[in-house]
C-alpha cells in the first residue's frame, strides 16, 4: 500500500469517527435541552395554574363573606347601602366560580356543579330573599331567614365543597406536575441509557479507528525513520545516523572502558567510472562496495555511507592491529572487479584510521583524525591505510599558516610570473612565453609553483592567482618588441569555474593583450575529472580566439581518446620522455609516434624538458616543431627577459625590459 493512501485512509476514519462522535453528542444535548425545556415549559403551566387555584379559592370564599356579611348587616340595618355592596359582590363569586370550574378538571367540576353550586345558588336566592325583606322594613324575616338552619347549612355545604373543590384541583394540579416530572425523568433516563449505549459504541469504533490509524502511522514513522538514517542506495546507514551512532558508543565506551577505531574510506576511481561508464554503473560501484564491507566487518561494528564516494566504519576492537587488518581486507576486496553484464569495472580504496580513546575522546575530533589520517594516504603512494599520527596536526597548522601566507602574498603581489621560452626548432625564434608561477615570499625565499598551486587550488584562491599572473604576463610580453605569445597553466579544478573565461576575458580586454596570442594549457587530470565541463571551458576559449593545449601528454590516461574529441591545437610532449629520450629506445619511439600524431592531426607539437643541444637536435631531425627546456633558458623573471631574448636571439632587436 503507498504511504499516502494509508495517510489518507487513515485521517478519513478518524474524521468519520469524530463527526459520529460529534452528531451523537449534539442529539444526545439537543434531547437533553429539549426534555429540560419542555418540562420548564409544563412546570410553568401547571405553576400558574395552582397560583391561580389558590386565588379563586380566596376570591370564592371571600365573596362568600362579604356577601353573607353585606345580607346580614342589611338585615340589621335595613340600609339599602348594604344591599347594593350585596349586589355587588354577586358577580365576583359567579365569575370566581366559573373560572374555577373552567381551569379544574371536567370530573372535579361536575362534582363541584352537583354538589355544591346548588347550595351557593339556595343561599344567593335566600340572602336576596332577607335583602328584599329588609328593603320592605320586614327585620325580623331577613333575620330569620339569615338565621335559619337551612342558610347555615347551605353555607357549610358551599365553604366546605369550595375547599373540597380547590383541594381537588390542587390535588390534581400537583399530580400532574408529578406526572411531568416522572415523564421527564423517564426521558432523561431513555436519553441517558441511548446517550450511553450510543456514547459506548461511538467510542468502541472511535478507539478501533483510531488504533488502525496509529498503527499506519507507526508503520510510515518507521519507514521515514529509517529512511532519514539510511543511505537510499546502498541501504546502510547515512552520515547523520552514522554520527548519532558514534556518539552513543562514544558514552558508553567511556563508561565502559573499551576502545574503538573509526576507520574513513574514499573510494578510488568513482568519478572517472561515472564520467566514463555513466552513473548506473558508479551506483553499482557503490552498492558493490557496501556489501563487500558489510560482509568483512560482519557483527564487529558498524558501517556507513558518509559522503558521496567516502564509507566509514567504527570497529569495536582494543587492537590497532585488527583494525589495520580490516582495512587491508576491505582495500583488498575491491581489487576484484565490479562487474554487470556489460561491464566490469575496478575501484580502489583508501583509508584513514583514527583509535579511541589514545587518538582523541571527542566524536568530531574522531572523525577529523580519520580524515587527515585519509588525506594522508590518498597522496602516499606506498600505502592505501594510513593511521593517524600527531605530526598531520602539526602538518596541518603549518598547511593553514602557509594558506593565509599565500593570501597575504597574493594581494600583496608576492606571486609572481616567470616566463621560460619555447622555440620554433627550425627558426630558432621565440615563439611564446610559458608562464610559471612563483611565489617570492620575503622570509622563505622564492617558492617554485609546486609547493603552493595545490595549496592554492585546496584554499579556494587559484581563481584569483591565475588572473594575477596573467594580468602581470599580459603587461609584461605586450611590452615585447615581438608579438610573443604566452601559455597559462590552468588547475585541474579550474575546469568547473564558470567564472574562468570571463576572467581571462576580463584580463585581456583590461590589458589590450590580442586573445590570438593567448594559449591556454590544460592537463590531462582536468578533462577526465569532468569531460563535459572541459568541453564547454574549451570551446567558450577557442570562441574567443584563444589557443588551447594540451600539456603533460603521455602522462594521463588514455590520451589519443581526448585527441579525437576535443580540439586542442597543441600537445605538449610530457619532459620525462624528453630529458632520457636518447638513452631510451622506447621513448624515441613514443616521442616520434607522438610527433606523426600531430603531424597527422593537425597539432602543432612542443617538446618539453629539452635540456640539451643533442636533445633538440634530434626532435628537429624528426620533424618536431618545437621546443622547451633549460636548454634555451630556465623559467625567467620579467625583468630579465630583454637578456634572455637578447641571448637566444641575438640577431633581433630589443628594448630593454624595465
Ligand atoms: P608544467 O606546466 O609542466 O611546467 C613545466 C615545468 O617544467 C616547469 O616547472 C618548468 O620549470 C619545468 N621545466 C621546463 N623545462 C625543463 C627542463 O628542461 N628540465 C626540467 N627538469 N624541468 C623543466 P615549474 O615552473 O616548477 O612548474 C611546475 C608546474 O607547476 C607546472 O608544470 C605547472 O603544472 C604548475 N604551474 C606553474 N605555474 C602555474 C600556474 O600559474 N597555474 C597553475 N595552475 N599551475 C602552474
Ligand atoms: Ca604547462
Ligand atoms: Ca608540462
Amino acid at each position: 500500500m503507498q504511504s499516502g493512501s494509508i495517510v489518507r485512509q487513515a485521517t478519513a476514519k478518524a474524521r468519520r469517527s469524530v463527526l459520529l462522535a460529534l452528531a451523537g453528542a449534539g442529539v444526545i444535548v439537543t434531547v437533553f435541552l429539549w426534555q429540560h425545556m419542555d418540562r420548564a415549559a409544563k412546570e410553568h403551566t401547571i405553576l400558574d395554574c395552582l397560583v391561580e387555584a389558590y386565588q379563586l379559592t380566596a376570591d370564592i370564599l371571600l365573596s362568600d363573606e362579604r356577601l353573607t356579611m353585606s345580607a346580614l348587616m342589611a338585615a340589621e340595618t335595613g340600609k339599602s347601602s348594604w344591599s347594593e355592596r350585596y349586589a355587588k359582590n354577586v358577580p365576583v363569586i359567579d365569575r370566581a366560580i366559573k373560572r374555577a370550574m373552567e381551569i379544574a378538571p371536567p370530573e372535579l367540576s361536575a362534582k363541584f356543579d352537583s354538589d355544591t353550586r346548588w347550595a351557593n345558588d339556595e343561599l344567593v336566592d335566600m340572602e336576596k330573599n332577607a335583602l328584599k325583606a329588609a328593603e320592605e322594613g320586614d327585620i325580623e324575616i331577613a333575620r330569620k331567614i339569615l338565621d335559619s338552619d337551612t342558610y347555615r347549612k347551605n353555607k357549610e355545604t358551599l365553604t366546605l365543597g369550595t375547599t373540597k373543590f380547590v383541594e381537588g384541583m390542587i390535588g390534581n394540579l400537583k399530580s400532574e406536575l408529578e406526572k411531568a416530572d416522572t415523564h421527564a425523568a423517564l426521558v432523561f433516563s431513555l436519553a441517558l441509557v441511548f446517550g450511553a449505549i450510543g456514547g459506548v459504541t461511538l467510542w468502541v469504533l472511535l478507539v478501533r479507528n483510531l488504533n488502525k490509524s496509529e498503527a499506519a502511522f507507526l508503520e510510515i514513522e518507521n519507514r521515514v525513520r529509517h529512511l532519514a538514517g539510511h543511505d537510499a542506495l546502498t541501504g546502510l546507514a547515512n552520515r547523520h545516523s552514522f554520527r548519532e551512532k558514534l556518539a552513543t558508543k562514544l558514552k558508553s565506551a567511556t563508561d565502559s572502558g573499551t576502545h574503538f577505531a573509526i576507520l574513513l574510506m574514499d573510494i578510488k576511481g568513482l568519478k572517472k567510472i561515472n564520467d566514463l561508464k555513466g552513473h548506473m554503473i558508479g551506483d553499482l560501484v557503490l552498492t558493490e562496495v557496501a556489501q563487500r564491507f558489510s560482509s568483512i566487518l560482519g557483527e564487529r561494528g558498524h558501517t556507513a555511507r558518509f559522503g558521496d564516494d567516502e564509507f566509514v566504519c567504527l570497529l569495536e576492537t582494543s587492537d590497532k592491529n585488527e583494525a589495520i587488518a580490516l582495512a587491508e581486507e576491505f582495500v583488498t576486496s575491491l581489487e576484484c572487479p565490479i562487474s554487470d553484464d556489460d561491464n566490469s569495472v575496478k575501484a580502489g580504496a583508501s583509508v584513514g584510521i583514527s583509535f579511541f580513546p589514545s587518538d582523541s575522546g571527542q566524536d568530531e575530533d574522531l572523525l577529523r583524525k580519520a580524515d587527515l589520517a585519509l588525506r594522508k594516504s590518498k597522496t602516499d603512494v606506498t600505502s592505501n591505510v594510513v593511521q593517524y599520527h600527531s605530526s598531520m596536526d602539526e602538518e596541518l597548522e603549518e598547511r593553514t599558516r602557509l594558506e593565509a601566507e599565500l593570501r597575504e602574498g597574493l594581494r600583496s603581489g608576492q606571486v609572481v610570473p616567470y616566463f621560460q621560452p619555447i622555440v620554433d626548432l627550425e627558426t630558432e625564434q621565440v615563439e611564446c612565453f610559458e608562464i610559471l608561477s612563483r611565489w617570492e615570499h620575503p622570509v622563505r625565499g622564492l617558492i617554485p609553483p609546486d609547493d603552493f598551486i595545490p595549496l592554492a587550488e585546496s584554499s579556494g584562491i587559484i581563481g584569483d592567482l591565475t588572473l594575477n599572473v596573467l594580468r602581470s604576463a599580459c603587461k609584461t610580453v605586450k611590452a615585447l618588441p615581438g608579438d610573443f605569445s604566452i601559455a597559462l597553466n590552468i588547475a585541474p579544478q579550474q575546469i568547473q569555474d564558470d567564472w574562468l573565461v570571463q576572467g581571462v576575458l576580463g584580463v585581456i580586454t583590461e590589458t589590450g593583450f590580442p586573445p590570438e596570442r593567448l594559449e591556454v594549457e590544460l592537463v590531462e587530470t582536468a578533462l577526465v575529472s569532468d569531460l563535459a565541463a572541459a568541453k564547454r571551458i574549451i570551446s567558450s576559449l577557442k570562441n574567443l580566439g584563444i589557443r588551447v593545449a594540451l600539456d603533460d601528454f603521455g602522462t594521463g590516461y588514455s590520451s589519443l581518446s581526448y585527441l579525437s574529441e576535443l580540439p586542442f591545437d597543441k600537445i605538449k610532449i610530457d619532459r620525462s620522455f624528453i630529458s632520457n629520450m636518447l638513452q631510451r629506445e622506447e621513448n624515441i619511439k613514443i616521442v616520434n609516434a607522438i610527433i606523426g600524431l600531430g603531424r597527422s592531426l593537425g597539432f602543432h607539437t612542443v617538446a618539453e624538458g629539452v635540456e640539451t643541444e643533442m636533445d633538440a637536435d634530434f626532435l628537429r631531425k624528426i620533424g618536431c616543431p618545437s621546443a622547451q627546456g633549460y636548454y634555451y633558458a630556465k623559467p625567467t623573471p620579467a625583468k630579465e627577459l630583454g637578456a634572455v631574448l637578447k641571448k637566444l636571439e641575438p640577431a633581433r632587436e630589443h628594448r630593454e625590459i624595465a
